[in-house]
Formats: structure tokens, sequence, C-alpha cells
């Protein structure tokens, strides 16, 4: 199939998680890369991440504060300000009604964004919920932004992307050539140290061992999207530049 490759560099883009880490693992090096070219970035997390823990005592609101921590962290290390807006829905319970719809729709009106990013909310046999929930706010949130008359109340003017990038996609049509950021990446998942064991597999961060191990699947990941381009390292979306 071919693919398309390379979108112009975006003066601000915004991008759409439902947990945070979810944004560094689908566009992480893409986001580094636009941000070292100068791009303002924004990270809009859906839930508050508070089932992001295999421990049955633990302490559930300062874990919340914990994530909120790390995806600022993340963001920095991405190349970002630590701009990051979170919701706060509960992890795990995240719908796409009308009120999240339009939370989506107000963050891309004040932000306006050239690119959004977010989940590929039409990925097959996606078993999380929230990350079919947010991938639907992002596409949903799209159309309410960019039309006048979708949510008056907010007394913002409409604003109409140029591109919506859809990470974990079901079928990928467009690369990003992230040679050169696998770093930016590694370090900003990184970032998300309370998530090391739950969804990294890393039991023990002083492990040499299992961190070179995460550190390798990344960057397999990395090598298979690019060589859809002919790139050594890419990250692949569904893209839809017709908005
Ligand atoms: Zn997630």
């Amino acid at each position: 199939m071919r693919v398309s490759t390379e979108l112009r560099v975006p003066a601000r883009a915004l991008a759409i998680g439902a947990h945070p880490d979810d944004i560094e693992f689908g566009a992480g090096a893409t986001l580094a890369k636009w941000a070292a070219a100068g791009c303002r970035l924004q990270h809009v997390i859906c839930t508050d991440g508070s089932k992001g823990s295999w421990e049955p005592d633990e302490d559930l609101a300062a874990l919340v504060l914990t994530r909120q921590a790390e995806q600022r962290d993340a963001s920095r290390r991405l190349g970002g300000s630590g701009d990051v807006l979170f919701l706060g829905w509960p992890d795990g319970e995240l719908e796409s009604g009308v009120r999240q719809r339009s939370q989506i729709a107000a963050a891309i009106r004040r932000f306006r964004p050239e690119v959004v990013l977010g989940h590929d909310p039409w990925r097959r046999y996606r078993l999380h919920p929230d990350h079919r929930h947010a991938g639907h706010l992002a596409v949903e949130g799209v159309v309410a932004a960019r039309d006048p008359h979708f949510f008056p109340e907010q007394a913002l003017t409409h604003h109409r992307p140029a591109a919506l990038l859809l990470f974990e996609a079901d079928e990928p049509d467009h690369v990003e050539d992230v040679s050169g950021f696998a770093d930016s990446k590694l370090a900003a998942l990184m970032a998300h140290r309370s998530q090391l064991r739950s969804t990294m597999n890393v039991e023990d961060p002083a492990s040499a061992s299992q961190l070179d191990r995460f550190r390798s699947e990344v960057l397999t990941g990395l090598a298979e999207h690019g060589a859809l381009a002919g790139f050594a390292h890419g990250e692949a979306f569904k893209a839809i530049t017709d908005l």
C-alpha cells in the first residue's frame, strides 16, 4: 500500500490520550521531532489514570498526582513546555458523550492546533474501552471544533485543524520519519516511572537487562513502522487531511 509521509511541521500540535503515557507510546517521537523544529505541543489526558497500578493497597489519590507530574515531565522530555490538560474522568470509565466531546472541542478551539493526534477508535479487537472512547472523542471533537454552530455556549471561535493523525492505526497510511528521535521517545516513556511495571513490563527499574528489553521493543516497533516508508525509524498513523 502506498503511504504518505512527512506532514509540514505544524506550528501547534494537540495530542489526545486516554491515560498518561498513551501519547508517548503512540506518537512520542513524532512530537519530539516537531518540537525540535519549533512546534508547540499540548497534551490532553482524558482520564485520571487511577487504575494504573497492580498494587491492591495503592494510594490512588497519590497515584493520580504522581501520574500528572510524570506526564508533565514526559511533555518536557519531548521538547514541550509541560502544557498538559487533565480532564480527570475516572480511569476505566471514560465515555465519549456530548460533555466529553464539548471539552475536547473547547481544547481544540483554545489551542488552535494545525494537527490533532489521537487513538484510532476503529482499531479492530481493541479491548480497553478508554482507548476506544478517547479515539472517538478526538474524531468527534474535531468535527465539533471546526463548525461554528456546535457548542455556541463556549463563546470560542471555531477552529479547523489541517490534519488528524490516529495512532495505533488499524490501517496506517502515513508515516513520519523519526530517525534520530527514538531516544527522545524512550526518555519520555521513562518519565512515566509509576508505569514501568504495569505497562512496560519492567519489574525492577534498576535492572539494566529489563530496561534494555523494553528499549529494544520500542526500537523494533519504530523500525517496523519506518519500514512501511523506507525510514530507519518511523511512527505510522491513519492520516485524515480532509477536515
Ligand atoms: Zn492507555
